[in-house]
C-alpha cells in the first residue's frame, strides 16, 4: 500500500467547511464536526483559514472526499514519492495533525 499524506496550499482556504462535511458524511452518514477527521481553523481577527487533521486521518483508508469537494483546490493527497517536491514549494504544506481529546 502506498503511503500518502494530505497537503494544503497556503492562503487558499476559504473556510467553507465543505471538506469537514464531506469527510463526516463519508465516515458516518451524518454532517457533524465531531465525525470528521478534518477541521478548519479560522483566525478570529484576520479571518484566514487552514485545515488540520485528526491523527486517525493518517492511517484511515478513504476515497479522499475532502479533496474532491474543495473547489479552490486547497487539498492534495500526495504519494510519498511527491512529498519532497511539495515541501520545496513555498505554497504547499503538510496539513498539521491534532489529537482529539475525548470529552468526559
Ligand atoms: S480546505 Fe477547501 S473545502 Fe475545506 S474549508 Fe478550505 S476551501 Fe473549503
Amino acid at each position: 500500500m502506498e503511503e500518502k499524506y494530505l497537503f494544503y496550499q497556503l492562503n487558499r482556504c476559504t473556510g467553507c467547511q465543505l471538506c469537514v462535511m464531506a469527510c463526516s458524511l463519508a465516515r458516518s452518514g451524518v454532517c457533524g464536526e465531531n465525525e470528521s477527521l478534518i477541521s478548519i481553523l479560522t483566525h478570529p481577527q484576520f479571518g484566514t483559514s487552514q485545515p488540520i487533521i485528526e491523527e486517525t486521518c493518517i492511517w484511515e483508508q478513504c476515497d479522499k472526499q475532502c479533496v474532491q469537494v474543495c473547489s479552490p483546490g486547497v487539498l492534495y493527497l500526495a504519494e510519498k514519492k511527491d512529498w519532497g517536491g511539495l515541501l520545496l514549494k513555498q505554497h504547499w504544506n503538510p496539513v498539521p495533525v491534532f489529537v482529539r481529546e475525548e470529552k468526559q
